[in-house]
């Protein structure tokens, strides 16, 4: 597994941190942070009960706790990992109690509201430094992490203006020691290529499998069965948790809604092709987007597995 993460640090980078949200991509930090030595203590963040017991009997931290104001202090990283939606309501939580110097990042699939909701909630002397690790499952819960997720794997952060460099240095050596290659971009641009890249293909999973199952021509029954014709992968992405993808939704509205307007301008446009036989016009554009699909594999972003490079159970795929 080593070979699969990043190079070994010589020491800690933190001496505390604390990973707010102990789902897929807390558990995977934790999971990370422990076997690349990236603090001295990692401490495990969960509201739920039954997610901080099963924390605790996988060993994913030296202490968990459902009192985040408490873990947050003397920490000298904070990264909240929960549900866009709930990241603002966490920051006022720790706000009062983080001392100054400590670093405080997310891993929100979108960035612009997360900014608008946490900066406020944090005293003068804090550094916030936003990220988003472009690597993920349909799966969810701390059972579902594991160390290599993040492994060749964009991590975009997204720090504020005048950011304080030490601070953006310190969080890009701890995502490169994770495995990730890292890029920074502003939080707008940020939403607006991941509203392109991520979450309007998400929204035609989510549509096309919802309008699979409300026909009444068809069965259900013949739906799955005949599934592999190019429903299935669909249905991989459609299984992605319901509340996190709500809030991608409503918290990244303005983006989603312009790429949406796009998409609808082609997708017309192709029926428009399909109505009148127009076959050269068609051919054009599978032959651009066959393209678009061989560069994606040719920098590593897939495999060119025939089986549309779906991975096994112990090489799942990443790619939210
Ligand atoms: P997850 O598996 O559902 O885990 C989220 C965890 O956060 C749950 O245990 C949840 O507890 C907990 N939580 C919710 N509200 C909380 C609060 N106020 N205080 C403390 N803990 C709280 O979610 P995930 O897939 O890891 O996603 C976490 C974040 O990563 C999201 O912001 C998402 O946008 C981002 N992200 C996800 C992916 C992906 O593919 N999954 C990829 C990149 C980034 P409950 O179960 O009690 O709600």
């Amino acid at each position: 597994m080593p070979d699969r993460l990043g190079p070994k640090l010589d020491a800690p980078l933190f001496d505390k941190a604390v990973i707010v949200g102990v789902g897929l991509i807390g558990s995977s930090l934790l999971r990370v942070a422990r076997s690349q030595g990236l603090a001295r203590e990692l401490v495990a963040v969960d509201r739920s009960g039954d997610v901080c017991a099963r924390a605790s009997e996988l060993g994913l931290a030296d202490r968990v706790t459902d009192d985040a104001a408490l873990a947050a202090q003397n920490a000298d990283l904070v990264i909240l990992c929960t549900p866009v939606g709930a990241i603002g309501d966490v920051a006022a939580q720790i706000g009062p109690h983080l001392s100054a110097g400590c670093i405080v990042s997310d891993v929100g699939s979108v960035k612009s509201a997360v900014v608008t909701a946490v900066e406020p909630h944090l005293p003068p002397g804090v550094f916030f430094v936003p990220a988003h690790p472009v690597a993920g499952t349909e799966y969810s819960g701390p059972d579902a992490g594991f160390a290599t997720l993040f492994h060749q794997r964009w991590c975009i952060l997204t720090p504020p203006e005048g950011a304080d460099a030490g601070a953006v240095e310190k969080l890009t050596a701890f995502w490169a020691a994770a495995g990730s290659k890292v890029e920074i971009m502003t939080p707008a641009h940020h939403d607006l290529v991941l509203a392109i890249t991520s979450h309007v293909p998400h929204l035609i999973a989510f549509n096309i499998v919802g309008t699979a199952a409300d026909l009444e021509e068809v069965t259900q029954s013949e739906v799955i069965k005949f599934s592999a014709g190019g429903f299935r992968d669909f249905t991989r992405i459609a299984a992605s948790d319901p509340t996190m993808w709500r809030d991608i939704f409503l918290h990244n509205r303005e983006a989603v809604l312009e790429m949406l307007g796009r998409f609808n301008e082609d997708l017309a446009a192709l029926q428009r092709m399909i109505r009148w036989g127009d076959g050269q016009g068609l051919h054009d554009l599978f032959t651009r987007t066959r393209a678009i699909r061989r560069s994606i594999i040719e920098q590593g972003q897939e495999t060119a597995a025939a089986d549309f490079g779906r991975r096994t159970v112990a090489d799942p795929p990443a790619d939210q």
